[in-house]
């Protein structure tokens, strides 16, 4: 009897989610009407900011973000090689350009001495690093009042990728703050794809307590167009202007994200206390396992900080490097691991491949020494972790485990 495959992820779309989006349906507004506002609402309640942008996707929030804080050609913004291509594709998109950072190997999290060592290499060469961009891996925060601090130094923005972070928090000052409430950053962007917390299908926002930056994130998510009587050209006793009229000042897009969309948002949300909720119950079943025999040694987890609550978007293991190993060898027994899950079909991933390697990034870069992605790389897989998991499929992937680690002792 073979079980059903267990993704590393999956959405869950509950009948009340289900009812919103009909409900929208039948009501006037496909698009541009309330329930934007209302996600967003929503959105800035769970995360403490001042203001939310909903957009079509978490990768044009990226590209929104980094316009809107006055990025383009001749600027550099740094991030880190490890994350998803957009977090990086972001200032390309704008004409800027990207320096990568390191990561610490043991959880893939921006290495904090050389972010500092890239902004200085940057500055004495003459090529003003204008944004620095930490992404929240996995889930777990970035140690973000000592980013804020280094980036303020060489006066540098803050741009959180928070997409795998939504729901997580961190304790700086005797407060704790969530990811998203931009106590240290100039804004913060989340996705809604399926494979994150919640989803709207395709989505994201961009957060932030910057009231200005808010007015440009609006302009830009639809073509740049404003009606602001303030900042019109054209006086309002103009007889060609009237109740219709509207001025683009600035070259924005068609990023806007849609009311069905945002119905489900509204609705998924609710639930992301108790999907978090399960997300930890599921990683302290995989800690539990990973600390016994015979894992313990043979696979851990990433490394944890203390006062950081990961908001477990993904669950990675790393392959214990032995003493003296070649990465080679190393990413030869993650590919014997990830081959033995995918036979028992636990579809199991890889987050990420080093984005400077990427040919694109590196067409443009050149060969970067980055011994900490390339650590990280080497050794990392990513377990089934999603809100509608249950503790028997949470069972089954570390009994798959436990065989490999018997087999190849
Ligand atoms: C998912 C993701 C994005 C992009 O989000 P989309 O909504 O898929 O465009 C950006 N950065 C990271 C780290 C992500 O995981």
């Amino acid at each position: 009897m073979s079980l059903p495959p267990l993704p590393y992820g999956r959405q869950e779309v509950l009948e009340e989610d289900v009812a919103e989006v009909v409900a929208c349906l039948r009501d006037d507004f496909l698009t541009q009407g309330p329930r934007v506002a209302r996600f967003e609402e929503a959105l800035c309640e769970v995360a403490g900011a001042r203001h939310a942008v909903a957009v079509a996707n978490g990768t044009a929030a990226l590209h929104l973000a980094v316009l809107a804080l006055g990025l383009g050609p001749g600027d550099t913004g740094i991030v880190p090689a490890i994350t998803f291509v957009a977090s990086a594709n972001c200032l390309r998109y704008a004409g800027a350009d990207v320096a990568f950072a390191d990561v610490d190997a043991r959880d893939g999290l921006l290495d904090l001495e050389h972010l500092e060592d890239t902004l200085r290499a940057l500055t004495d060469r003459g090529r003003a690093p204008r944004l620095v961009v930490p992404v929240h891996l996995a889930g777990q925060p970035v140690d973000m009042p000592a980013v804020r601090a280094i980036a303020s130094r060489y006066g540098a923005f803050v741009l959180e990728d928070a997409a795998h972070a939504l729901g997580a928090t961190y304790e700086a000052d005797s407060t704790v703050h969530a990811v998203g409430g931009c106590a240290h950053s100039d804004a913060a962007i989340f996705s809604f794809h399926p494979v994150k917390h919640i989803t709207t299908g395709e989505g994201g926002a961009v957060l932030t307590n910057d009231s200005r930056l808010y007015g440009r994130l609006m302009d830009l998510r639809t073509h740049g167009i404003h009606k602001d009587p303030d900042r019109l050209t054209r006086p309002p006793e103009d007889p060609f202007v009237g109740p219709w009229y509207y001025e683009q000042d600035a070259l924005g897009f068609n990023y806007r994200i849609t009311d069905l969309q945002c119905a489900l948002g509204t609705s998924q949300l609710r639930r992301l206390k108790g999907n978090i909720a399960r997300r930890r119950e599921i990683a302290s079943l995989y800690d539990s396992a990973l600390g016994e025999a015979p894992l313990h040694g043979r696979i851990s987890p990433l490394r944890r900080h203390d006062g950081r609550q990961s908001a477990h978007h993904l669950y990675v293991v790393q392959v214990i490097r032995r003493d003296g190993e070649a990465l080679a060898d190393l990413a030869r027994r993650r590919r014997s691991l990830y081959d033995h899950l995918h036979e028992k079909d636990i579809r199991v991933q890889v987050h990420y491949i080093p984005v400077h390697w990427q040919p694109y990034h590196r067409s443009r870069v050149g060969d970067l020494q980055l011994p900490g992605a390339d650590g990280y790389y080497a050794a990392s897989l990513s377990l089934p972790m999603f809100h509608s998991m249950t503790v028997a499929d949470a069972e089954r992937v570390v009994d798959a485990l436990r065989e490999w680690a018997v087999r190849t002792a």
